[in-house]
């Protein structure tokens, strides 16, 4: 584990040897205070809270958006950060509220007493800051260097060194890439000069699939070697998604907390169950619950409760009936009407 400063954002601390946390970005722009969105955006981050979210940002891109994430962040059960573009006076605005962290690419905020007026208001509030670097948004003499790394690396490094010269410590910073290699080598070198918490992520990283593969392929070596202790998913698919990808990613790496561990078939021509509506209809459930426990979701009797004997529960299809089985014997044999029902009641006994 490598040791870094310890960050609070809201009720969560960042970096020490605090959990990996996940978080996502909202994807839509925000709801008008009072609102049918409003209420439905505070229902929707509670499902995100329940998912394993533990930090949401949202884009402001002007003052009436400022307004809004302040009702909302005044209403939300998860630390919501303003993510701040070109407009430092939005980041004043927004600190005005319980933001719990404020996103910038000191890059783009311009003139440095601009950067100092944002600095000296989050040191009053006690706002900590993301700096946000991306690979395409780099200063101008670093922009077409061909040490693509080391350009980013060193983009990061003059916006840090700004918020030391003005004494701010409450510093978390992520440098976003799209391509593997140069996201695990950019953190890598980071992470060897500095204590600063960093944000992990490879951006536009794609849809679903591609999107899941690469941010695998960068995040869990580096979570592996210690390195980073937030991470967004970045996908072009739901805020679920990315939470439930960043729940997989820290398991993989050996850095997730209790939950429960889907197994499920790819299916076969055995299949009598089918394993994809019933797994795609319950995984929200499932990856809700805290319990530590492995449920199985298989397709046929033949195969299902002997590959999946080391489940906790499990469910497959035998002829017209549907099974219930724990650790590979059966325990209750229903009508596939009765499937959800018994399902879920089998579920409440782990929990
Ligand atoms: S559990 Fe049955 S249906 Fe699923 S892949 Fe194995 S043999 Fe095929």
């Amino acid at each position: 584990m490598i040791s870094t400063r310890a960050v609070k954002i809201g009720k969560l601390i960042m970096g020490g040897a605090w959990p990996v946390s996940i978080q996502t970005m909202w994807k839509d722009p925000l709801p008008a205070p009072g609102s049918e969105a409003f209420a439905e955006a505070l229902a929707r981050i509670e499902g995100l809270s329940e998912l394993g979210c533990s930090i949401l940002r949202f884009a402001v891109p002007d003052m009436e958006a400022a307004e809004a994430l302040g009702a909302l962040a005044g209403r939300s059960s998860l630390p919501l950060v303003a993510d701040i573009h070109f407009d430092w006076r939005i980041a004043l605005r927004c600190m005005d509220f319980p933001i719990a962290k404020v996103r910038v690419n000191p890059g783009n905020i311009g003139a440095r007493w601009k950067v100092e007026e944002v600095v000296a208001k989050a040191r009053d509030k006690g706002t900590p800051i993301r700096i946000g670097v991306n690979s395409g948004s780099l200063p101008d003499d670093l922009r077409d260097s061909a040490d693509r790394v080391g350009a980013i690396v060193e983009a990061a490094e003059r916006e840090v060194a700004v918020f030391e010269e003005l004494g701010f410590e409450d510093l978390v910073v992520s440098m976003k890439i799209s391509e593997v290699e140069a996201t695990i080598e950019a953190n890598r070198r980071f992470a060897s000069r500095h204590d600063i918490p960093l944000h992990l992520g490879v951006t536009e990283a794609g849809p679903l699939i591609a999107g899941v593969v690469k941010n695998s392929a960068a995040l869990i070596p580096l979570l592996r070697e210690g390195i980073g202790a937030t991470i967004r998913v970045s996908l072009s698919d739901t805020m679920e998604s990315e939470v439930i990808a960043g729940r997989e990613i820290l398991a993989a790496a050996g850095t997730g907390d209790s939950g429960v561990a889907i197994v499920s078939c790819p299916r076969c021509g055995r299949a009598s169950f089918d394993s994809h509506a019933f797994t795609a209809r319950w995984s929200k459930r499932l990856y809700s619950m805290r319990t530590k426990a492995t449920v199985a979701v298989m397709g046929c009797v033949v195969n299902g409760p002997g590959e999946a004997r080391h489940a906790d529960l499990g469910i497959t299809g035998a002829g017209d009936k549907v099974i219930i089985f724990r650790r590979g014997e059966i325990v209750r044999t229903v009508s596939p009407e009765e499937a959800d029902t018994v399902f879920n009641e089998e579920l409440e006994k782990l929990e």
